[in-house]
């Protein structure tokens, strides 16, 4: 199983506040739909509260340390191993946020696809700060767009 993480940072690393995203970009969200499309997404229940439903087309996976919790059309696991070990047999497993997550799953995974918006953001939550002594950077676009003010970047990352 690989692991990649898809993750979309200020240019000071935060990526959320109040459980929200920080800005709205159309093309980031399409960037984020053909990247996971057909796929299995694995999220904290955070994040899933605050996308709110399912994502279509895709396996959902939800993080939680709630026994009890329960959602319809996604699968529950109680923590990172153990949803490493259900999840063993899935060629690439798309770990979607939130901070916490992404925390933990930073240090074992293969592949980040990172978009990096080239403003800083107030936020409460945010990405680690990525060492890239230990990534190479395979592709890298710059898009400017008229429906958003600054410019931003598709960047792909793989582990040394
Ligand atoms: P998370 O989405 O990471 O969810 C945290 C929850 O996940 C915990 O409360 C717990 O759920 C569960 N959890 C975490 N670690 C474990 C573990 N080891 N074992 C079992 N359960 C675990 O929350 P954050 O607040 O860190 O992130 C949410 C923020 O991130 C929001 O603002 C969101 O908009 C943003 N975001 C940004 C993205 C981006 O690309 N810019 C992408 C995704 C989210 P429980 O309490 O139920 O036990």
């Amino acid at each position: 199983m690989k692991l990649t993480i898809v993750v979309a940072t200020a240019k000071n690393n935060t990526i959320g506040c109040a459980n929200k995203l920080l800005w709205h970009i159309s093309e980031d969200l399409k960037h984020f739909k053909n990247i996971t499309t057909g796929g299995c997404i694995v999220m904290g229940r955070k994040t899933f509260e605050s996308i709110g439903r399912k994502l279509p087309n895709r396996r959902n996976v939800v993080i939680s340390r709630n026994k009890d919790l329960t959602i319809e059309g996604c699968e529950i696991f109680s923590s990172i191993d153990d949803m490493m070990e259900n999840l063993k047999d899935v060629n690439e497993v798309f770990i979607i946020g939130g901070g916490e997550i992404y925390a933990q799953t930073l240090p074992i995974c293969d592949k980040i696809e990172l978009t990096v918006v080239d403003k800083d953001y107030e936020g409460d939550t945010v990405f680690p700060v990525i060492n890239y002594d230990e990534w190479d950077v395979v592709s890298e676009e710059n898009h400017k767009t008229d429906a958003f003010e600054y410019s931003f970047s598709f960047k792909t990352l793989v582990r040394k």
